[in-house]
């Protein structure tokens, strides 16, 4: 009774078989583990094998419908050895694979497998598999807790599905709101964000400005470099621009090589002196071996009533009037 060499023979067994039956999913492998008179029943299906060609079937049926490797963990192994010939094992099983792109799992399954030895090979004579009793009612097809450990499955595939979709939709808002070429919030955005910043002013109190930029003489860089080259040193320039600034959302590619800045909350001295620093940075810095780019600076400050087209009309007659006074200035517009 109980052999421990017994016990550990069989234990072996159990676990090649499990291993072949659960993670190969070999069904000959399978059948080889038959005893010829193998009988059993189990399962949800509520069937039973009276014959070793039934069981033979059921495993068959079973490896069919679901190929892929099932991972296992058993608890509460017990082993008992009446003899050196008879093994009595039950156990509670775990099981989790993936059906039909989802995971489907099983916990803590009653089952039961009797062992003989037969010409030195153990095999299974009796299988049997059930649920844990209290919670299987004669109308459920699946006890409470395989519905509630299914739902949470289902859960975390819709979460991360919709953390995926949420993800390429910020992708995609992020593309549509960018310049490629400079990074920068593109016009479409700009727009957007000064229509919004407008509509939030009323009264002549309210501070607000914004600074058109042009690069000087942005065409001979074409001309004399090539448009490539051009593109790169834009590309800079725009990088140089953003430096200066808190944050990069308040600057946009509005055209070309034409860029502009929201100033909100600034008067009309804050926002020169701003357009005068970034001005300045920029005729300092050399680019590639092109040297000094500078640009022009035309700014209008906000009066009651301003749409989106009238400050920018106002900031495009300054800048004309700071490229007109000779280039690489700030203007301020003035009626
Ligand atoms: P200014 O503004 O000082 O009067 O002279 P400018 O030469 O910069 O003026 P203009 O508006 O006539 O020319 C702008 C040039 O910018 C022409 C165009 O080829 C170039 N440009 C506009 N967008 C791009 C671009 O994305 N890449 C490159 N490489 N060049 C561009
Ligand atoms: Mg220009
Ligand atoms: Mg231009």
């Amino acid at each position: 009774m109980n052999n421990p060499k017994t016990i550990r023979a069989i234990e072996k067994a159990l676990y090649t078989f499990l291993d072949i039956y659960f993670t190969a999913r070999d069904t000959e492998g399978t059948y080889a583990y038959f005893s010829d008179f193998l009988t059993g029943f189990g399962s949800s299906k509520d069937e039973n094998a009276f014959d070793v060609d039934q069981a033979k079937a059921f495993f068959a049926r079973d490896i069919r419908e679901a190929p892929n490797p099932i991972h296992f963990t058993i608890e509460q192994l017990t082993i008992t050895a009446p003899n050196d010939e008879t093994g009595f094992v039950t156990f509670l099983l775990s099981i989790s694979t993936v059906l039909h792109k989802q995971v489907v799992s099983f916990n803590r399954l009653r089952y039961t497998l009797s062992f003989i030895k037969k010409a030195d090979q153990w095999q299974i004579a009796q299988k049997h598999l059930s649920f844990p009793s209290s919670i299987t009612g004669s109308d459920e097809g699946y006890p409470v807790k395989e519905l509630e450990a299914r739902y949470q499955t289902v859960k975390r595939l819709v979460d991360e599905k919709t953390e995926a979709l949420e993800e390429a939709l910020e992708k995609i808002t992020t593309l549509a709101n960018t310049d490629s070429l400079t990074n920068l919030p593109n016009r479409h955005f700009i727009e957007s964000r000064l229509a919004s910043q407008l509509k939030h002013l009323n009264g002549d109190e309210a501070l607000f400005a914004i600074i058109m930029v042009d690069i000087d003489s942005f065409k001979t860089i074409n001309d004399t470099y090539g448009h490539l080259k051009g593109d790169t040193i834009l590309r800079a320039m725009a990088h140089t621009l953003a430096s200066q600034l808190e944050t990069s959302e308040n600057i946009g590619r509005w055209g070309g090589e034409e860029f502009i800045i929201l100033c909100p909350g600034c008067s009309e001295q804050e926002t020169m002196k701003k357009a005068e620093a970034i001005r300045q940075d920029l005729s300092q810095k050399t680019f590639d071996n092109i040297g000094i780019q500078t640009a022009s600076f035309g700014i209008a400050s906000y009066q009651k009533g301003d749409t989106v087209e009238s400050m920018i009309m106002r900031g495009d007659r300054a800048l004309y009037e700071a490229k007109r006074l000779g280039k690489n200035r700030v203007v301020v517009y003035k009626p």
